[in-house]
């Protein structure tokens, strides 16, 4: 796989990610791979990740790049001479045409505390034509629970700063089930990203990952969180709300003006191939899946093929793909085609057909799937309890 330019290997992807580890400190919430940034290791990074997007440009030779993401970490705090070298490194090695006409999609993660004028000036002279702003919440004792480090008045700055820079394609992340938070609190916080004139919003429920500060908090007693039934009258909200003011669901936690969807992500949740470099990046290309070490450590390692060391390498495996692409095939509002499922299901296990098929009737018959124009659509009562639907689809495989 990592022999770039080898017969058999893709030379035709797509789609890049890029991981940026650097944060200010570590929100309590939160699981990513990152680390505090102490600015001394920013240089050697770019300069490691720039070897490394030396390495993969050949799987992309045979076409220009359709979607760019660099996420993090917090990407807004490299420092923008290392954004300078970097955006000039991707113009270098790959083909950027279609984004800069109009026609991809180059996306940059920033904090709202973390983006200055010179900084947005200088992406989007690189190429880069979309923000997603980490607001999480337009309430100061939210973002106090959430241990972030901006207040709500630093989202709307950093939003307008963005416009006048030029970017018009902007996001936003908000987060729902904070402890304490009431429906009009989240009412208020979808009315104020939307006044904020966002054309595209991700609502994640806020979730207890293990090893994270605030699970330590929560299993010590030292708040109570989200009632459920609460929980799912938000998201119920946030879909009507949305709804009502032009922003479809297009994926379970993800809303957008028609057109505005975020093409990167569909690129994933389709399952279809991307690169991806940075520490703990993963990538899928050819079928394979891997994923880069995590620890800065290690990814800095000099290696004399331009690539870090990975953590995790998957070959090529039709079960797994099809668990893959029904994992994130459901949660999007266009679902899964039915025909091209059961072929694919067919080809390696012809017995998990009439499964799988049996998997999809009781779901219908519980009105929680359609069959809509030869795809499998989870309707809004199914989204609520996609994860249990998926595993009965992923149980049929196993038989
Ligand atoms: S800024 Fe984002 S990536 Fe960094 S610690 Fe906070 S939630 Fe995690």
């Amino acid at each position: 796989m990592r022999t770039a330019g080898a017969e058999g290997v893709p030379r035709n992807v797509r789609s890049l990610y890029l991981h940026v580890p650097f944060c200010s400190h570590k929100c309590h919430y939160c699981d990513f791979y990152s680390l505090v940034d102490t600015q001394d290791r920013q240089e050697a990074f770019v300069e490691r990740l720039i070897r490394e997007l030396h390495g993969l440009s050949p799987f992309a030779q045979d076409g220009p790049l359709r979607t760019v993401f660099v996420g993090g970490g917090t990407p807004s705090l490299l420092r923008v001479d290392l954004w300078d070298r970097l955006l000039g490194t991707l113009r270098d090695r790959f083909d950027l045409t279609e984004i800069a006409q109009g026609r991809g999609e180059f996306t940059v993660e920033c904090n709202p505390e973390s983006v200055t004028p010179r900084l947005l000036e200088v992406l989007r002279a690189g190429g880069v034509d979309r923000i997603s702003m980490g607001a999480q919440s337009f309430h100061a004792a939210h973002l106090k629970t959430l241990d972030r480090l901006h207040n709500p008045a630093t989202v709307g700055r950093a939003i307008q700063m963005s416009r006048d820079a030029g970017f018009e394609r902007l996001s936003v992340d908000l987060i729902f089930g904070v402890p304490e938070q009431t429906i009009d609190e989240w009412r208020n916080d979808l009315d104020s990203a939307l006044e904020l004139g966002t054309e595209h919003l991700s609502c994640y429920n806020l979730t207890y990952e293990q090893g994270t500060a605030m699970t330590a908090r929560l299993n010590r007693g030292e708040f109570a969180p989200a009632d459920e039934d609460v929980e799912v009258d938000m998201y119920e909200l946030t879909v009507d709300h949305l709804a009502a003011a032009g922003l479809r669901r297009y994926e379970i936690s993800n809303y957008s003006k028609p057109g505005r969807e975020a093409q990167h992500n569909l690129a994933y949740w389709r399952q279809e191939q991307w690169l991806a470099a940075g520490p703990s990046a993963s990538g899928h290309v050819g079928g394979w899946r891997w994923k880069n070490v995590a620890r800065l450590d290690d990814y800095l390692r000099a290696s004399p093929d331009g690539f870090p060391d990975v953590a995790d390498c998957e070959a090529p495996e039709p079960a797994r793909a099809m668990r893959e692409r029904m994992w994130t095939g459901l949660r999007l509002w266009e679902g899964l085609d039915v025909a091209s499922t059961l072929d694919c299901v067919r080809s390696f296990d012809a017995s998990a057909v009439e499964r799988l098929r049996a998997a999809a009737g009781k779901a219908r018959d519980a009105g929680l799937l359609d069959e809509l124009n030869g795809r499998w659509v989870l309707n809004k009562r199914g989204m609520l309890v996609a994860d249990s639907i998926v595993v009965d689809f992923m149980s049929a495989l196993d038989g």
